[in-house]
């Protein structure tokens, strides 16, 4: 998700960079130079922007949810099938779109800002680009790295799921990778087990689940599984 989400930000450089050539091609046309005027020609539209990056990535966390749920209802040994069409996906999808919606509008609004300031002290059209070279790009690696944080937590959330459907489960257990470089929290709750459908004592129902707290998901590997009455 997050080599998407890359291929993204680098078409979105290239797509305003292009817009500010041409923005200053008319201008030169007209004998007038590049101004702040010009912005809402050279920025994109944000809604339409938003459809796109949600076009490419949103296979990837199908995908991924479907993974999740697979692993999941392995470990259970819950008959049924992953189905793409079913509300928790649609609720999911919904709640990521909001998310990167956050993401993009960040991007967006610094990038306009940078671009404003730069055409108002009549900056050249080089100095625009390499502004915005230099602002989406890392604006763009907060957006991978929040997509790598994706995988995790679609992994977790398709696995939760069967959790909660299968009649097998009663508990679930919080599983942190305990290699030094965990979360000191995580290490504590490393092996925690609460019934299935009540949340962790961190208060999430599943590691990286996006009702938590930024500090508790942020860069989390922490995975959860399930128990059965038998294992209790
Ligand atoms: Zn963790």
């Amino acid at each position: 998700m997050d080599k998407s989400v890359q291929k993204y930000i680098s078409a979105l450089v290239k797509k305003i960079n292009n817009n500010l050539k041409n923005a200053n091609k008319s201008a030169k046309k007209m004998d007038k130079q590049l101004d702040a005027n010009s912005i809402d020609i050279v920025m994109p539209n944000m809604n339409e922007e938003l459809e796109t990056l949600m076009d490419d990535i949103t296979p990837y966390i199908i995908a991924t949810l479907s993974a999740g749920f697979i692993y999941g209802a392995k470990q259970a040994r819950h008959a049924e099938a992953f189905d793409m069409s079913a509300g928790w996906v649609d609720d999911y999808l919904m709640e990521r779109r909001a998310m990167f919606n956050t993401v993009l509008d960040d991007i967006y609004k610094t990038t306009r800002e940078s671009l404003v300031n730069v055409l108002i002290a009549g900056g050249s059209v080089n100095q625009a680009q390499e502004i915005v070279n230099r602002v989406v790009n890392i604006n763009g690696f907060r957006a991978e790295r929040i997509a790598r944080t994706e995988s995790l937590r679609a992994i977790n959330r398709g696995s939760h799921q069967v959790y909660m459907e299968s009649d097998n489960v009663t508990h679930k257990q919080w599983n942190t990778t305990m290699d030094g470089k965990e979360r000191e929290s995580h290490g504590i709750i490393n092996g925690e087990v609460v019934r299935v459908n009540e949340p962790f004592s961190n208060g999430l129902m599943y590691p990286l689940d996006p009702a938590g707290p930024a500090y508790e998901v942020v860069n989390c590997r922490c995975t959860h599984r399930p128990l059965k009455r038998e294992e209790l």
